[in-house]
């Protein structure tokens, strides 16, 4: 599919992967627009081709709102990448950061509602747009994790939350076909983001070892290049992409 004058909706769009991705899809010629929560938003950089909106991907009102502004900005909508999402550790029992169910809650909330929520309201107003001269419409590429398969210690509400958005890739898929949209999903491994911002250097350098090939963490330039091609690719349907350099994390 084409990324040239289509408009984009690129959630968690002020920080990290999504961040990345807006700029990857603006210097490609989309009008991207960038939703995010106000405090990120207020901190975004001014970018060519790149408006930042205040939306909670939780909160149907606020979504609707920017996906209007998205359908409505003169370009097709065509393209959404849902990249917001938390990540937070705690364990199920013990003496510290317990998993509590407001947490719990909090974390599926936002990681699988959150997507879920953003992808419907999108998907309704990708379906009222033009096909183009292959039947298609428009694509949504969902973030998982390698934890989905692999949760680690403290990831049990993460790693479900990732879950979720991995097993619904192929029903959702399935759903839109006849509305001419593709479902994709990344489940990315260690990408360095913000995310990771209170690891110690010494950790860092112990995750990047532990990745088979290419011996580093992932970027967010890794990510955004993924999503372009997931965008383009138009044969790629209902599927979920590690990009995770083969990285298999011991417990
Ligand atoms: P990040 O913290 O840099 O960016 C996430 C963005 O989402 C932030 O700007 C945050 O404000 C926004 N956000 C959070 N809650 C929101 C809400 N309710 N509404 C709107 N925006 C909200 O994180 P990142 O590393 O870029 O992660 C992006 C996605 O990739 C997440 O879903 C994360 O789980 C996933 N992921 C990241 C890694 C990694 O190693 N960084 C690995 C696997 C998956």
């Amino acid at each position: 599919m084409q990324i040239t004058d289509t408009a984009a909706i690129v959630t968690g769009g002020a920080s990290g992967l999504g961040a990345a991705t807006a700029r990857a899809l603006a210097g490609r010629g989309a009008k991207v627009f960038a939703l995010d929560l106000p405090g990120a938003v207020e901190k975004a950089p001014i970018a060519d081709g790149i408006t930042y909106t205040a939306a909670d991907v939780t909160d149907a009102d606020q979504v609707q709102t920017a996906v209007d502004q998205a359908a409505g900005s003169g370009n097709p909508l065509r393209i959404v990448v849902n990249c917001a999402g938390i990540g937070p550790s705690a364990r199920i029992a013990g003496r510290k950061g317990v998993h509590d169910l407001d947490l719990f809650r909090k974390v599926l909330e936002i990681n699988l509602l959150g997507s879920f929520n953003v992808m419907r309201l999108a998907a309704a107003a990708i379906g009222e747009t033009e096909a183009d001269q292959h039947g298609q419409r428009g694509v949504v590429i969902n973030t998982a994790s390698v934890a989905a398969y692999d949760g680690q210690i403290g990831q049990a509400a993460y790693a479900a939350s990732k879950g979720g958005v991995a097993s619904l890739t192929l029903p959702a898929a399935r759903d839109l076909s006849s509305s001419g949209i593709r479902v994709m999903t990344i489940a990315p491994g260690i990408v360095d983001t913000p995310m990771l911002a209170t690891v110690s250097e010494e950790f860092r350098q112990g995750l990047a070892d532990g990745v088979p090939f290419p011996k580093r963490l992932g970027t967010p330039e890794d990510y955004a290049q993924l999503a372009l091609d997931i965008v383009e690719h138009d044969y790629l349907n209902g599927e979920v992409i590690r990009m995770d350099g083969a990285l298999r994390m011991a417990p």
